[in-house]
């Protein structure tokens, strides 16, 4: 049987969440201190600790056979390698930003400025599909200062929440691409290699449904029981069962975190009672 070579970032915003995606399908890591390289105890597993920006180069080579990376890497690397799975982490968007002073209307506001980017043929791409004629300022980082010391009139920049831009006086005015982390496969990959993949994605694929879900179980009396049905969702739907005292029942249900407190306060309204509210591992269709 061989040994799947995965390679993730070895430092930066993509670490801790790609480790504990790891950690979370069952796989223990050796030593997570390592420079280059580590193997896990318990599964075929070689995990390569690389540079963010290495990491297409080195599945699109075979040197692994896949990595976890932001797909804005793929896109800006023109790395067309198939895309597996999608993580659901690092979520950001690849925007356009001008000073919040600028009246902006449309994109040819960018025509002969000059935009300061990291990620030059990510914009360059974008502009030239929408046929702007603007000049690339290529930096390497703090991109966001360059506007306010007359470097840029604009930039192309990784935004989350947006905090920086604001603290930069800037506002976001286009969206270039949105992003999260995925896993990526190289081409060439041995069949015995291939099925470690299936069940490597099949595990994280489990984790990754459990993510943001909640399991609740509470009691409720008959007459409120087609209500409280009419609220909550389930995987297929709730589950009840009659409990021993006399017109009343359990019930069990999956909802997702971000309804949470709507969901509450509705079942709340409706004589939920005894209310237990769980976290889920993961999920298994
Ligand atoms: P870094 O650790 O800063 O090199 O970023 C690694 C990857 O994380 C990038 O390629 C993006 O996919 C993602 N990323 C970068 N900036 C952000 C951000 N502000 N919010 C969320 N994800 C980001």
């Amino acid at each position: 049987m061989g040994t799947l070579k995965l390679a993730i970032q070895k430092s930066g915003r993509l670490f801790d969440n790609s480790q504990n995606l790891i950690q979370s399908s069952g796989i223990e890591i050796v030593s997570k201190n390592v420079a280059l390289k580590t193997k896990a105890k318990n599964y075929p597993l070689e995990i390569y600790y690389l540079r963010n920006s290495d990491i297409p180069k080195y599945i699109n080579n075979g040197v692994v056979d896949i990595g976890i990376v932001g797909q804005n890497l793929l896109f800006e690397r023109n790395n067309d390698l198939e895309v597996i799975q999608k993580l659901g982490f690092s979520k950001c968007r690849l925007s356009l930003a001008v000073p919040q002073n600028i009246k902006y209307e449309s994109l040819q506001f960018f025509d002969g400025k000059k935009i300061a980017t990291s990620y030059p043929n990510s914009l360059k791409k974008f502009l030239n599909q929408h046929k702007i004629n603007a000049k690339i300022h290529q930096i390497s980082g703090s991109v966001e200062i360059s506007p306010g010391i007359g470097l840029a009139d604009g930039v192309c920049d990784l935004v989350s929440t947006g905090f920086t831009l604001s603290q930069n006086r800037l506002k976001e005015v286009e969206i270039i691409m949105n992003s999260e982390a995925v896993i990526a496969r190289s081409s060439n990959i041995k069949p015995e290699i291939q099925s470690i993949i299936d069940d490597f994605v099949f595990r994280t694929s489990a984790v990754l449904k459990a993510k943001n879900k909640k399991y609740i179980l509470f009691n409720v009396k008959n007459d409120h029981l087609d209500k409280i049905i009419s609220i909550l969702p389930g995987l297929e739907s709730p589950s009840i069962q009659p409990l021993a005292k006399q017109h009343w029942n359990s019930v069990q249900a999956v909802i997702n975190e971000s309804r949470f407190w709507d969901i509450l306060t509705k079942i709340k309204k409706y004589g939920a009672k005894d209310i237990l509210v769980m976290p889920i591992e993961k999920i298994i269709p």
